[in-house]
């Protein structure tokens, strides 16, 4: 039983930033205003983060890392509304399967916190009191250290310390009004955004001043079609070396090839060859016209009437383009 576990486990788990991503979206969940998170050998080593969210209570500590168990989800039929992130109750339980992890949390309710150690989804030992501001901290370490193929597999510590970098840094970009760091364990801090910034002021932050000093607004709502976007484009003027796609829809960090396809092809004829844009978009949508994630590792994402938004944002994104290139 425990390979099953553990073979599943590794299904919703595939590396380092994964993990990192579901434990991100539980801490935004928790509404937290400041996450730091710690990384030791590309992830594999550690992966910590903390929070100053809501916490979790000492009688929750026995559940939180079953199979399915959440706090999220009232009713079957709430999967199409669902606002929080998490509402499979897998992660948790995944990563205890594959990883030593242990929880330490405080609530606003508790004079403590609690701290507990898991493996294979149970509570080794009852959680024991110390001392500890309110908020979670989440230590995943040896990950993967019961999957010896698993680990071959991943990329060198350095490359999946990049995939680790490329996430926090989209999600500290769009959560503006959450502060977020991330550091190798000793070294400086290599994402640092501040509690309540904008979108732009964190662009520049992380992805440098000269992106940042070429970005045009994204502005576009239609009632018929219900969606409206915001966010910001590098101009004409401006290209990188690797397109680089921000796309959230409805606060989720997902892909759309569509998209993705179309908002280059409009570049290249303005671009020099190799060259590609900056793009941070942020597109709310109806929830009932999105297929939501059902499985933690796709993130290409489909909607209801997605030809014709596709065709509305690129409309519009070369109008901008063509503004651009005149000014
Ligand atoms: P889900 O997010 O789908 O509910 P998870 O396995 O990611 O499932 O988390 C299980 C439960 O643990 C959550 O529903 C929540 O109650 C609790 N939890 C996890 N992380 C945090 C956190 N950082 N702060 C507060 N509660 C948390
Ligand atoms: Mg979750």
């Amino acid at each position: 039983q425990d390979v099953i576990n553990r073979i599943a486990a590794g299904e919703v788990i595939q590396r380092p930033a994964n993990a990192l991503k579901e434990l991100m979206e539980n801490s935004l969940d928790a509404k937290s205003t400041n996450i730091v998170i710690t990384v030791k050998n590309g992830g594999l080593k550690l992966l910590q983060i903390q929070d100053n969210g809501t916490g979790i209570r000492k009688d929750d500590f026995e559940i939180v890392c079953e199979r399915f168990t959440t706090s999220k989800l009232q009713e079957f039929e709430d999967l199409h509304k669902v606002c929080t992130y998490g509402f499979r109750g897998e992660a948790l339980a995944s990563i205890s399967h594959v990883a030593h992890l242990t929880i330490t949390s405080k609530t606003n309710k508790d004079v403590c916190a609690y701290q507990a150690e898991y493996s294979d989804g149970k509570l080794k030992a009852p959680p024991k009191p110390l001392a500890g501001n309110q908020g979670t901290i989440i230590a995943v370490e040896d990950l993967f250290y019961n999957m010896n193929v698993r680990r071959h597999a991943l990329r060198s510590p350095a490359e999946e310390y990049q995939k680790i970098s490329d996430v926090v840094s989209k999600y500290a970009v769009h959560n503006a009004n959450v502060g977020f760091t991330l550091k190798k364990h000793g070294c400086n801090c290599d994402v640092k955004t501040p509690i309540n910034s904008s979108h732009k002021e964190n662009i520049r932050m992380i992805y440098g001043n000269s992106i940042a000093q070429h970005l045009v607004d994204m502005n576009l709502s239609n009632d018929t079609l219900q969606f409206k976007c915001k966010g910001y484009i590098t101009s004409v003027n401006y290209s990188v070396k690797k397109f680089q796609f921000l796309l959230f829809i409805n606060n989720r960090l997902v892909d759309s090839q569509s998209l993705r396809k179309c908002i280059d092809a409009v570049y290249q004829t303005y671009l020099p060859k190799n060259g590609h844009p900056f793009i941070y978009l942020s597109l709310d949508l109806n929830p009932n016209n999105v297929d939501v994630n059902v499985h933690p590792t796709k993130h290409e994402v489909h909607f209801l009437n997605e030809n014709q938004i596709v065709e509305i944002i690129t409309n519009t994104l070369e109008g901008k383009l063509l503004e651009s290139s005149s000014s």
